[in-house]
Formats: C-alpha cells, structure tokens, sequence
C-alpha cells in the first residue's frame, strides 16, 4: 500500500520568524512515529537550515523549491544538491508550474535537475500539468506525456523509489479552483497507466502520485480518497497550520481506514 504524502510548498513566503513558528507548530501536532503519512515542508532557501534545525528530529521533513544541475562551481545564484544534502534536506520540488511559466523552465531543463537531484539522493516531486487552455482543447494527456516523458527521460526504473509524481493544473493553482475529485482521478489514472507501460506495473503501483491544486481542509478528504491520488501538494493552505494540520488529518484518517 502507498504512504501518504502531504507536502508543503511555502514558494516565495515566510519570513525567518513566521517560517519557525510554522514549522514548531507542525512537529507539535505531527508524531515523531508518524506512519501513517509522511509530511514535508518545503520553505525558501534562506531558511532551509532554520526550518530543518526546527524539524530535525520530528515526524516532518524538509525540502527544496528548486535545485541546479552542476556541482558546486560557478554558478551564481544557483543552489547545488551537493548543499541540499550537506543540510540534511532529503526532498526537492521540480517542475512546479510556476518554474515552467513564470521562469521558463523546459521539460529539458527539469529532466537535467531530476538526474541530478536522484543521483544525489534526494526523493524529487515532480510536477506536471495543463493550463487552462490545453484541458479545454482537451490536451491534457498530451500535455501530461511530453512532461513525463521529457522530465523523466534517461531515469531508470530503480530509480523509482525516490521519484513522486504531482500532477496539478496549472488553472487550480493558488487559484481558488480545485479538480473536482473525477478530474484528479483521471489525469492521475492517466499518470498511472503511463508509468506502467514506460515503467512497470510494480513501479506504477508503487509510485505516489499527489494532486495539488487549491487544497483546502474542505475538500482534501474527498480528493484523497480517490483510488489514485496519494497525497497532497500544498501550497496557499500550508502557510496556515490551522490550514496544514487538518490536510494532514485527513489523510491520517483515510489510511487508518
Ligand atoms: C502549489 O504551489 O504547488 C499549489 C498547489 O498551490 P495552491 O495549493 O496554493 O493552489
């Protein structure tokens, strides 16, 4: 059976302060033995060390937003895996839609970060998803295949354990609008059947795929519970612990049955 995973995306938000209080509010409510999901946090790189310092220990992890390709060199402004991982952060995001469309990232530019990002060690979220447009022209799976398959090429299969898979419409994003539970199922079906004839019916069955898109307390059990939607990324409500922790509970209660 998959592990949930609820996952954080702070992006460009916190401060030092509020960050730290956020994350302490987190490992309050989260158990240090916490089974039954895996939570992570994702903050900004500035305070990457002051939240995992926060977290160290607890039933909730940190990750990135974002890394870079090379080693450690002349890269200004970049961020090495090698510096992730020298902090303890085990968790990268890449692919967000905001990095697609705002900083132009391409399938080939994502596709280099992932290789990295596995070879360093780190389990990778990988994001994709449609904009408004393309799920109206019913481009959807399309537009979910060339991200797959551009953003996985060259990654083998027993890479598999550290590779999760976020599917979230660009149009749902920090919009207010959510997949109805129908629409997530099917694009994450869709995601699922990929990976199993690109992959394997093991890896396919053994790959988290998470729905982000406006999750809310209200609507994160019903979407949580479709057959293939295992977990969550957050981005809006994970600023909020009175937001977070009930996602989290939702799906605490969904795997105890
Ligand atoms: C995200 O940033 O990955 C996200 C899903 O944002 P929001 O929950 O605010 O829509």
């Amino acid at each position: 059976m998959r592990r949930f995973l609820v996952a954080g995306n702070w992006k460009m938000n916190t401060t030092k302060e509020s960050g730290a209080q956020l994350a302490k509010a987190l490992v309050t409510e989260v158990p240090e033995e916490n089974q039954a999901v895996e939570v992570l946090v994702c903050p900004p790189f500035p305070y990457l060390t002051t939240v995992g310092d926060i977290v160290n220990g607890s039933g909730v992890g940190f990750g990135a937003q974002n890394c870079y390709q090379e080693a450690p060199g002349a890269y200004t402004g970049e961020t090495a895996t090698e510096m992730l991982t020298d902090i303890g952060c085990r968790s990268v995001i890449l692919g967000h839609s905001e990095r697609r469309h705002i900083l132009k990232e391409t399938d080939a530019n994502i596709n280099l970060k992932v290789k990295k990002a596995l070879d360093a060690g780190l389990q990778v979220i990988l994001c994709v998803g449609e904009l408004q447009s393309e799920r109206e022209s019913e481009q959807t799976d399309a537009v979910l295949n060339t991200q797959m398959t551009g953003g996985l090429e060259g990654v083998d299969a027993a890479a598999f354990d550290q590779i999760v898979v976020a599917y979230e419409p660009v149009w749902a994003i920090g919009t207010g609008l959510t997949a109805t539970p129908d629409q997530a199922e099917s694009a994450h079906q869709y995601l699922r059947n990929w990976l199993k004839e690109h992959y394997s019916a093991e890896i396919a069955d053994s790959t988290r795929i998470l729905y982000g898109g406006s999750v809310k307390p209200d609507n994160a059990k019903e979407l949580l519970s479709q057959e293939n939607v295992d977990g969550a990324l957050v981005g809006g409500a994970s600023l909020k612990p009175d937001l977070f922790i009930p996602i989290i509970q939702a799906a605490a209660e969904l795997s105890a049955g």
